[in-house]
């Protein structure tokens, strides 16, 4: 884990986000498993596999977090413990919608804030 994060790093620069055009920023492939798992393949060679309930939890759509005040409207012991993604589409050029197993429809993630939740030993265990 630590050998891989110091590979990734050494070519794009410690830490610095360039935004568009970042490789760690644009996804290869996005794949919902049947197993409840969202797996993302990073152009920067990194694969992320986000846990449904722990990403459905995440989502900051208007109607899981208030646009005002940034508070969280959704109540994570209300989603489906087995919630699972069916279906994802790409969201203009910087994210991709989701489409959920408790038919939630309106999430969309940023590919940045996607990268950011990766919960992966390597990226950090944010959505733990
Ligand atoms: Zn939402
Ligand atoms: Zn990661």
């Amino acid at each position: 884990m630590l050998l891989r994060r110091g590979l990734g790093r050494s070519r794009a620069g410690e830490g610095l986000r360039s935004g568009i055009g970042d490789d760690r920023f644009r996804p290869l492939n996005i794949t919902p498993f049947p197993n409840g798992e969202l797996g993302v393949v990073w152009a920067d060679g990194h694969e992320s596999y986000y846990d449904g309930h722990a990403l459905r939890c995440a989502c900051a759509c208007a109607l899981c977090v208030d646009e005002g005040t940034g508070r969280k409207l959704l109540r994570d012991d209300l989603v489906p413990q087995d919630v699972r993604p069916l279906h994802v589409r790409p969201v203009g050029r910087y994210g991709v919608g989701v489409r959920w197993s408790d038919g939630h429809d309106t999430g969309i993630y940023p590919f940045d804030r996607l990268r950011d939740l990766c919960p992966c030993g390597s990226c950090g265990l944010r959505l733990a």
